[in-house]
């Protein structure tokens, strides 16, 4: 598989800075490891923040001469690289199979949307393509620092980009010590603007430092998505919705589905349906056809899942699948349903980002609405039940950014992507991703 890459001209182990393919300083080199197998895919330069310092110098030069061209002639490039990103889907979803783990169908059924600045290794491609996009569109230039665990995807995507036409210094990318990175970004006053998604300790790290030269800030963090199933739900959609919200990615996205709350008159019967759904997934190498569950990205998410289970356990609920690592080793688990959890668990509390769907009975309608919104979280939420008044009274209830109603899967170029409360700032997606990159937001409600 990495021959096809090789072969593609698009395995890149060097930082993108100034339109060219460097090494970090002090020669220093980072292993990239395939989750699935633990093979070493790649060495790639392990950069601090002198390299940081001559991006940013690269794309404040290229800032002048970006920003003066016309949006039209922007566009052309972007749209040129769009064409080679489509065209070069396989080996970008190669490449993020094999860096990531995700399932080669997940890993290229991503749409390209929206770009940004430093990101997570979740979505090694479309959290880089939903923040660079808008950014160049409206002028800027972009210093990227992709996750350490997935520096291939950007590289490949970033040479993509350079084939495109973005000039040199629009677009340069950096990987290695992330601390470092972010604190020659954050201390820089040629740096305007920090767009951030990962976790929230280190989004509200970056929205303290982001202080003292007063950056505009866009930020998307940790959610810990309700998924309410009402008593009047079709459970057929149901269970196909929320085993999509909660499976998808093996569990590792910020809008996965931490927290099943079903009512009382349809938890047995959706428990049972569902748990069936959940066994029907198959886990495996995501090179595999077949596979629908990946490994997770490291131990230490592994481990974070175990002391989960092992909480949640100790407190009185009741695994009904799983619960355990997959035979197959390495960093696979078992997808898991755990029954009976309750708001004093961390399962509860906390986004556990990996294949475990905790089940919490509830009465009433309004005790739903209160147990959704019981946490500091506000990013993805769902519900599902056949009435229109409910769906309504229920979603406006909900403090949360995303709603999905009967609908597992809510991410889309077309409507806002963002969370509420300390789930982030801004939004991604839509026009309204656009204003996130310009310094007033009056440009693009100019056309409604
Ligand atoms: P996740 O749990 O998704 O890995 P992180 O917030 O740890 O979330 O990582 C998201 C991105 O933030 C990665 O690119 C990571 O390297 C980067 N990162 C982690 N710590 C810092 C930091 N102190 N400053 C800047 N970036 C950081």
């Amino acid at each position: 598989a990495m021959e096809k890459i090789r072969a593609a001209g698009l395995l890149r182990t060097q930082g993108l800075i100034a339109g060219q393919w460097v090494d970090a300083y002090d020669g220093k080199t980072i292993e990239v490891q395939n989750p699935a197998t633990g093979d070493v895919l790649a060495n790639v330069a392990c950069m601090g923040s002198r390299e940081t310092s001559d991006a940013i110098a690269s794309a404040n030069s290229t800032f002048y001469s970006w920003s003066k061209l016309t949006a039209n002639e922007r566009s052309k490039a972007l749209r040129k690289w769009y064409d080679l990103i489509i065209a070069h889907k396989e080996e970008l979803a190669l490449l993020m199979t094999l860096e990531q783990g995700k399932p080669m169908k997940e890993a290229l059924g991503e749409p390209v949307g929206v770009v940004g600045a430093i990101t997570p290794w979740n979505f090694p491609l479309a959290m880089i393509t939903r923040k660079v996009g808008p950014a160049l569109a409206c002028g800027c230039t972009v210093v990227v620092k992709p996750s350490e665990f997935t520096p291939l995807t950007a590289l490949a995507a970033a040479d993509l980009a350079l084939q495109a036409g973005i000039p040199a210094g629009a677009l340069n990318v950096v990987m290695g010590n992330a601390p470092e990175i972010g604190d020659a970004l954050l201390q820089s006053t040629q740096v305007r603007k920090i767009t951030f998604t990962g976790s929230t300790a280190v989004g509200k790290k970056l929205m303290a430092g982001s202080a003292n030269t007063v950056k505009k800030v866009s930020l998307e963090l940790g959610g810990n998505a309700p998924c309410i199933v009402l008593d009047d739900a079709d459970i057929d959609v149901a269970v196909k919705g929320s085993l999509a919200a909660k499976f998808r990615n093996s569990g590792q996205t910020c809008v996965c589905a931490n927290r099943i709350l079903v009512q009382e008159g349809i938890y047995e019967k959706f428990a049972s349906a569902f748990i069936k759904a959940v066994q029907s997934l198959h886990v495996g190498n995501g090179l595999e056809e077949s596979t629908s569950q990946g490994p997770l990205i490291n131990e230490a998410a592994v481990q974070k899942v175990e002391k989960f289970i092992n909480d949640a356990t100790s407190k009185g609920a009741n695994i009904m699948l799983g619960g355990k690592r997959h035979r197959l080793g390495m960093t696979f688990y078992e997808p898991t349903v755990v029954g009976n959890v309750s708001n004093d668990m961390l399962l509860f509390r906390e986004e556990v980002f990996g294949p475990v769907a905790p089940l919490i009975p509830f009465k009433t309608e309004e005790e739903a609405i209160h147990l959704a919104n019981d946490t500091n979280a506000g990013l993805a939420a769902y519900i599902f039940t056949k009435s229109i008044a409910r769906s309504w009274r229920v979603s406006e209830s909900l403090e949360y950014g995303l709603v999905g109603v009967n609908e597992g899967i809510i991410s889309t170029e077309v409507a806002p992507f963002g969370g509420v409360k300390q789930s982030g700032l801004g939004r991604e997606g839509s026009k309204y991703g656009v204003d996130e990159y310009l310094e007033c937001c009056c440009s693009s409600d100019m056309s409604v």
